[in-house]
């Protein structure tokens, strides 16, 4: 053991090989605040040290766990005490960006937040936003290919991914840094590496697709009476919004009522009585024209009654309040039992009514609270119980999982599978797509040593 952690301190230098305290203060699972028992922390400062660690780790059959934010909600960075962990924090450099042909190039250790502000500075656009931004990092989003509130317009992560550079298991480095919006040559490597979770490959380096900026940004907190409502109004958005509809969350009373006052701490900006409530967002290049077609959309929806309440935001305050109720979700993730999954927009309150009624009649003292990414077909359901036992998560995980078959739905819409929801993967993947895994994984990996165990395991 001590021969390894020698041979890591020669490529990356003693002080970023943690072995003691320093390391133990890490928690690779957010949600939880267990300590990280790696044999060590390694933090490389260049591909370079990234290739001779992964050279040496292959040559002895190593185990390495990718660490970028460590926020991830899957146990996708679970590591055992004979596991290394490989974290990019020291990969932190914004290389470039070029103004003209809407790239940025960034460091797998740069934070999520930093390239959306480099990107403002240079009167630029980063697609994507999650929650997480101050500490999850562009190599971890990538390798999740994460999703967020954006991508109705944006898409998700892949959607900005042009090229990368990655290391492969054996220490080979792969550059694939294409800056092109349109390369057909040969196969597109850089889609073996995203959302595949850190077991085909490190990313070391992308290269992503900026946007313009918008000039206008406006923003509703609407309520609804029913689900069929909730559906006119996504229906009426798209069709006179069109391009400009940026963002579409819907969020079910016990949503709500956790984040607002008296049970919340947000002040709520209209009435709290309504079944569901759903943020619009719009964006666009023409101040006027856009904020006018807005208010005529809104007022319409209205009119028919298909939206009982709401207020539009005047200010950026204003907006910034509207999304924090959205934002508030601490209070679920730290203490809850978390759901992200994806089924057609048209049968979603079913789902939820129906697992809702499942769980409540099996679990004692649960409650369901929904909410979510609905333009995107993409709902998070949070389970509120007080027993956390394997059994009881088990008895939850089956009820929300089985209940996606008929809709053939994804057990995962963002947050990938990890650790916590690889044995139901086949609910949905078939056989064939799941032995495709095992053999890429095989072919890319063959001493399975990059994260092992997570998304697929190997017989
Ligand atoms: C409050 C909160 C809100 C969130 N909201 C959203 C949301 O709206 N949408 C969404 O999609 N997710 C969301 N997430 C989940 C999480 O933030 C994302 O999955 C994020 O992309 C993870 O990035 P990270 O840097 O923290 O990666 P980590 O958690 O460190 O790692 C994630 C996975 O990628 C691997 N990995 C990390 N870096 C690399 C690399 N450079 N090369 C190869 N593999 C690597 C890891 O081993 C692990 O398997 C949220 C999480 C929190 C805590």
């Amino acid at each position: 053991m001590t021969e390894i952690i020698a041979k890591l301190e020669q490529i990356v230098g003693s002080t970023d090989v943690l072995t003691g305290d320093e390391r133990l203060a890490r928690t690779p699972a957010w949600e939880t605040h267990q300590p990280c028992n790696a044999l060590a922390i390694v933090r490389p400062s260049s591909t370079d040290e990234v290739a001779q660690v992964m050279r040496l780790c292959h040559e002895l059959g190593q185990t390495v766990v990718p660490y970028g934010g460590l926020t991830n909600l899957v146990q996708g960075c679970v590591t055992t005490d004979k596991d290394i962990a490989l974290s990019f924090e020291r990969m932190n450099q914004i290389e470039e960006v070029d103004r003209t042909g809407l790239t940025m190039v960034a460091g797998a250790g740069v934070t999520l937040q930093q390239a959306q502000e480099r990107a403002e500075q240079e009167g630029l656009f980063f697609p994507v936003d999650i929650g997480a931004r101050g500490t999850c990092m562009v190599g971890g989003n990538v390798s999740t290919n994460a999703g967020g509130t954006k991508v109705i317009r944006h898409g998700m992560m892949r959607d900005s991914v042009l090229g990368m550079e990655v290391v492969l298991a054996d220490g080979t480095v792969l550059d694939s840094m294409n800056r092109f919006l349109k390369n057909n040559s040969g196969f597109d490597l850089k889609q073996l590496f995203i959302g595949t979770e850190g077991v085909l490959g490190l990313i070391t380096k992308v290269v992503f697709r900026l946007e313009v900026t918008s000039k206008s940004h406006n923003v509703a907190l609407l309520a609804c009476r029913d689900y069929a409502s909730v559906l006119a109004v996504l229906r009426n958005v798209q069709d006179d919004l069109g391009a400009n509809l940026c963002g579409f969350e819907v969020m079910w009373s016990e949503f709500i009522k956790n984040v607002v006052k008296p049970v919340g701490k947000l002040t709520a900006p209209i009435a709290t009585e309504y079944p569901f409530y759903i943020i619009v967002e719009s964006m666009g290049t023409q101040i006027g024209t856009d904020d006018q077609a807005f208010e005529t959309c809104l007022e319409s929806l209205m009119e028919r009654e298909l939206v009982v309440d709401g207020t539009i935001a005047k200010s950026g305050q204003e907006r910034d309040a509207i999304w924090s109720i959205r934002h508030e979700v601490e209070w679920l993730v730290r203490n809850a039992f978390n759901f992200d999954v994806s089924l057609p927009i048209a049968s979603v309150h079913e789902y939820v009514e129906n697992v809702t009624k499942r769980i409540c009649a099996d679990v004692a003292d649960a409650e369901v609270a929904a909410f979510g990414h609905l333009g995107d077909n993409n709902i998070h359901i949070s389970v509120l119980a007080e027993d956390h036992s394997d059994e009881n998560t088990y008895r939850i995980q089956k009820h929300i999982y089985e209940a996606l078959v008929p809709y053939r739905g994804a057990i995962s819409a963002e947050h990938g599978i990890g650790l916590e929801k690889r044995e139901w993967l086949p609910i949905s993947r078939t056989d064939a797509e799941i032995e495709l895994m095992k053999t890429l994984k095989r072919s890319l990996d063959p001493r399975n040593i990059l994260n092992p165990g997570k998304v697929i395991a190997l017989d």
